[in-house]
């Protein structure tokens, strides 16, 4: 969130610097799937999923832009999102998906088990029937975070890896920067985009349950030919297939507060899960497995923003779909500190929403 804003505000000309206690990537945006799915995500939330709608469509025109301009391919592909349903409850949920989601314009097209097996012969032949969205599709995050990087930095940001923003500065009511370690730095804005971190910086006007960790497992593979062409949801989980056929299958929803780590129990459920989607997985070897948090919200809607505090911005929350929702995150901030008049939309994402009376 942090390297996307960057971008996107010195596009506008904006001297900016990120601060990174880490390196750039270090947590949740390199561990995410990559999904752009904004209609199996959210297809009960019209104003979510209009808004993943809109940010898919940025990323069409970001993974464009830098590929001609750093030659770097993001990977994004409009492959599709299938979800998949065993028993006749699951089924019957897929057609309610589908009715809920062709009224909000989304094409959502329900296969039979038929169809199915013939569109993806590695799927479980106990699956009854499936939903296709054909304009969904995916991305690969840690080639998007280096080209997103990439951009900014020749787009004249600076990068300071390693340093832990300790507090935000204010004087009143007016953000006046930031304290590192050893030194304060001065900023008439500052955007905290600090993942499931952002609510423990202090001087921010919020408590810390505003944004919280939830523990997400990931567990991948490989197979030659890769194992499916499009992105499946099935049996609470799913499996991201990429054109290298790496197979990234996930995920788990804890919540454990910061402990980190796979556990045994989250790898069996991730496992269980894709096997149940797959079952040719279970003779596939494990390449690798990872956890990282997403930064959860009350309301399941991310922060973004101006908050009450003069040119204090967040950029935050984003939970199970921060990689779809960046390039609108970073239009939105730019939108903010421009002086734009808020839309509908971005008044909905407000971070004022969770600001104590009179904070
Ligand atoms: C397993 C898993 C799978 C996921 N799959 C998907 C998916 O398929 N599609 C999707 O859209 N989303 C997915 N997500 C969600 C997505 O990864 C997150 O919503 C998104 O990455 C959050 O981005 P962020 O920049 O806010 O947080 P992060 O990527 O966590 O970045 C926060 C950064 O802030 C830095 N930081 C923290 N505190 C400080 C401080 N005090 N000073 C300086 N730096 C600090 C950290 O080092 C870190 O680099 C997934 C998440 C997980 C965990």
């Amino acid at each position: 969130m942090g390297c996307s804003v960057a971008y996107r505000l010195a596009k506008d000309g904006a001297r900016v610097t990120v601060l990174e206690r880490s390196i750039p990537g270090a947590e949740a945006s390199s561990a995410a799937a990559g999904i752009l799915g904004p209609a199996v995500e959210s297809f009960d939330d019209a104003l979510a999923l209009q808004l993943g709608r809109r940010s898919r469509e940025l990323h069409a025109t970001l993974a464009e832009e830098l590929d001609e301009q750093f030659g770097i391919d993001v990977g994004f592909r409009r492959c599709g999102v299938l979800k998949v349903a065993f028993g006749e409850a699951e089924l019957a949920e897929l057609d309610e998906q589908a009715e809920r989601l062709r009224v909000q314009g989304v094409r959502a097209d329900r296969w039979s088990a038929e169809t199915l097996v013939r569109e993806e012969p590695a799927c479980n032949r106990e699956a009854l029937g499936a939903l296709s969205i054909p304009e969904d599709g995916q991305v690969e995050p840690k080639k998007l975070l280096s080209a997103v990087a990439l951009g900014a930095e020749r787009e004249g940001v600076t990068f300071r890896t390693g340093s832990t923003v300790r507090a935000v500065n204010a004087t009143g009511r007016r953000v006046r920067g930031v304290q590192l370690t050893d030194e304060a730095l001065d900023g008439d804005r500052v955007v905290v985009a600090a993942g499931s971190w952002t609510t423990l910086i202090p001087g921010l006007p919020y408590d810390t349950e505003t944004i919280f960790p939830v523990r997400g497992q990931m567990v991948t593979t490989q197979t030659r030919p890769p194992l499916f062409r499009r992105v499946v949801f099935g049996a609470g989980g799913y499996v991201v297939t990429r054109p290298d056929g790496r197979v990234l299958c996930g995920s788990t929803m804890e919540r454990v507060g910061f402990q980190r780590g796979t556990t045994f129990g989250g790898m069996a459920d991730v496992i269980g899960k894709a096997t149940r989607i797959a079952p040719s997985l279970s003779t596939a070897s494990i390449e690798s497995h990872w956890s990282s948090f997403r930064p959860g919200t009350p309301d399941g809607l991310p922060l973004v923003g101006e908050t009450h505090i003069e040119g204090l911005f967040v950029a935050s929350g984003h939970y199970r779909n921060g990689i779809l929702l960046a390039p609108l995150t970073a239009e939105l901030v730019a939108a903010a500190m421009s002086g734009e008049v808020a839309s509908r939309e971005a008044q909905a994402l407000s971070p004022r929403r969770f600001e104590e009376q009179g904070a």
